[in-house]
């Protein structure tokens, strides 16, 4: 076949990336009803009352393009954040900001480095430059080894994710690690700070990495509506990085990236505190209960800042517990054949889970 000859090399040879299986799937797959999704780390409490409502009001305007802009959003967010509007930039979810930056930052013969296992797009975003990903393994609390990502960046590095909370791990990186990385990072590279669930974060020495925006221009802070605020079907999320990058960003954006639908959203659940107060309350309340009960079953959890809990269950208990209609996210493509991810859950979907795992493990295969 002749596509085969002018596809390009490294999008021949690109892994895509693997979702969480949807729980419609699963039920029409096993003939069940009922099943449970705690797989892709999304809000089991749902989007905010306030956001649906600005959804509901924008649906008449869709025949129109959307703001380009996104002026309102932009400066409700410039406030909320002090940063100047310039240094935003939107996208349909954090993901097309990751786009943004191998789009501007990387091609053939660039590196780009991360940690391993982390967020599985940053390897397929820089694949897809046709440049080089570099993983460097997790320590063995399986936190960012910082001192070996210092030592893998060389001068051809042009990107470094440090993803905080690490997702799928849950482990994060202090203040003052983090200070001592981000310090000691050449001009070459530009250091993107991925805080998809820093909403959740309990940990209190986080460090501050909006602050390096000012001191160490090349930076950039992920963030998202998908994870704390609910809106993960929208699609949006931004970067905030120093006025220069943020304007070569700009440049690799399409003109109508985020919806209207989507923005409206955004903007209503940002002022909608109680609602992210009580979405909090809800993942921390089940932080606690999983962590105590897969402690009592005698599986091993990790200390997580984030809307999961990674778990020891061994290698066979993600597909027994598919069978029981509960979805949980299998991490062997991670290298991590014996762990699975588990999205925290509402308080009846966690008790669902704990009671299948014991019944399962009760039975033993
Ligand atoms: C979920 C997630 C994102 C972004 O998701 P979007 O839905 O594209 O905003 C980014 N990074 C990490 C680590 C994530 O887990």
């Amino acid at each position: 076949m002749a596509l085969e000859r002018i596809v390009k090399p490294h999008i021949r040879s690109l892994q895509p990336y693997q979702p969480g299986k949807p729980a419609e799937e699963l039920e029409r797959e096993l003939g069940i009803s009922g099943a449970i999704k705690l797989a892709s780390n999304e809000s089991p409490v749902g989007p905010s009352p306030k956001a649906l409502a600005a959804v509901r009001a924008e649906l008449g305007n869709v025949h129109r393009y959307p703001d380009g802009a996104s002026f309102g959003l932009r400066s409700a967010l410039s406030r909320r954040l002090g940063v100047h509007a310039r240094q935003l930039v939107f996208g349909a979810g954090a993901d097309e900001i990751l786009e943004f930056l191998a789009k501007t930052l990387l091609g053939p013969g660039d590196e780009a480095v991360f940690a391993w296992p982390s967020f599985a797009m940053y390897p397929i975003v820089v694949q897809g430059m046709g440049a080089t990903p570099v993983g460097v393994p997790l320590d063995a609390s399986y936190t960012h080894d910082l001192d070996a990502m210092r030592r893998a960046v060389t001068e051809r590095t042009r990107l470094v994710f440090v993803c905080n909370p690490n997702n799928p791990t849950g482990t994060s990186v202090g203040a003052a690690a983090f200070d001592a990385f981000a310090a000691s990072l050449p001009e070459s590279a530009v250091l993107a700070v991925d805080e998809a669930y820093v909403e959740y974060v309990r940990r209190s020495d986080f460090p501050d990495a909006l602050a390096w925006l000012e001191r160490r221009p090349g930076t950039i802070v992920l963030r998202t509506f998908s994870k704390i605020y609910g809106l993960a079907g929208l699609r949006i999320g931004y970067g905030i990085a120093d006025a220069e990058l943020a304007d070569y960003l700009q440049r690799a954006r399409h003109p109508f990236n985020v919806s209207r639908v989507a923005e409206v959203a955004a903007l209503a659940a940002l002022d909608d505190r109680e609602h992210v107060e009580r979405s909090r309350r809800v993942n921390d309340e089940g932080v606690e209960y999983l962590g105590r009960e897969l402690t009592a079953l005698g599986i091993e959890v990790w200390p997580t800042d984030a809307n999961f809990v990674l778990a020891r269950t061994g290698p066979d208990l993600h597909d027994r517990l598919l069978r029981e209609g509960v979805i949980v996210r299998p991490l062997a493509t991670f290298g991590l054949a014996d762990c699975v991810r588990i999205s925290v859950g509402l308080p009846e979907e966690n008790e669902r889970l704990i009671k299948t795992l014991r019944r399962l493990l009760e039975s033993a295969p």
